[in-house]
């Protein structure tokens, strides 16, 4: 072997072992492997290494549009597709009145705890066909003329009442009356309701936004789940919690 070519296989196998080192250098760092465990002991807070993942309340569990939905919406703007739509799963809630199955389940347990509590809720007023609300608003506009019959009946249609999720209820001496919610049964109501899945569609003050003045007596089914979310934001109408 010339000098030459010795020197060429030196500085080769100089290149092989600094490829090396390099090589191996990338695969473990020392800054890593040194600093980590004093971070974790020291500086980390304990939540870097088990993130918590938050509930996300997710507004598209159902839709607000179908009429079959339990968070369907319907108000002076928005009316039933079709118009004339009828639940097909009414059931008996007493006093002659109607409701669909799942929210006659969810009020008959709330009469229940109610009554646990020596208070009595009547139903009143639960599902209405399109065709029952033809008659009682010809007859609201009949005696009041139209203008105040629109700020106390809704139009076919346009009536919670034909969604079969809703009920009027009474109680303490009060019928469908503004007193309803000066009483005991009404307080407690206000209260109460989202633990069965209920709310009180028509707040106080909240004319504006829901086209009705304060109904204590009118509750609408939602399902517990969208009960308690709006009571644990405080968004009291379902038109303000889904931005519409
Ligand atoms: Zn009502």
């Amino acid at each position: 072997m010339t000098k030459r070519h010795q020197t060429f296989v030196i500085l080769f196998i100089l290149i092989i072992v600094c490829a090396t080192v390099v090589l191996l250098l990338r695969k473990n760092p020392p800054e890593q492997t040194q600093t980590n465990p004093i971070h974790s002991n020291t500086t980390a807070p304990d939540n870097v290494d088990k993130p918590v993942a938050k509930p996300v309340f997710d507004k598209t569990t159902h839709s607000i549009n179908d009429p079959q939905s339990i968070w369907i919406i319907v108000n002076k703007q928005r009316s039933f597709d079709p118009i004339t739509y009828t639940p097909q799963d009414l059931v008996s809630v007493g006093n002659g009145q109607q409701m669909r199955q799942e929210a006659a389940n969810a009020l008959t347990k709330m009469l229940k705890a109610a009554s646990a509590e020596n208070l009595t809720l009547q139903p009143m007023s639960g599902y209405r066909s399109y065709q029952t609300q033809q008659v009682v608003y010809a007859r609201e506009v009949e005696t009041y003329g139209q203008t105040v019959a629109d700020t106390q009946s809704a139009k076919p249609g346009h009536s919670e009442h034909q969604t079969g999720l809703s009920i009027d209820i009474g109680g303490g001496g009060c019928g469908i009356e503004d007193c309803f919610g000066n009483t005991a049964e009404g307080k407690w109501v206000a209260a109460n309701a989202y633990k069965f899945g209920f709310i009180v569609r028509y707040p106080e003050s909240k004319d504006q936004i829901t086209g009705y003045r304060y109904e204590p007596w009118h509750i609408r089914y939602v399902g517990k789940e969208l009960a308690s979310e709006m009571k644990k934001t405080n968004i009291q109408t379902l038109e303000e919690f889904f931005g519409i």
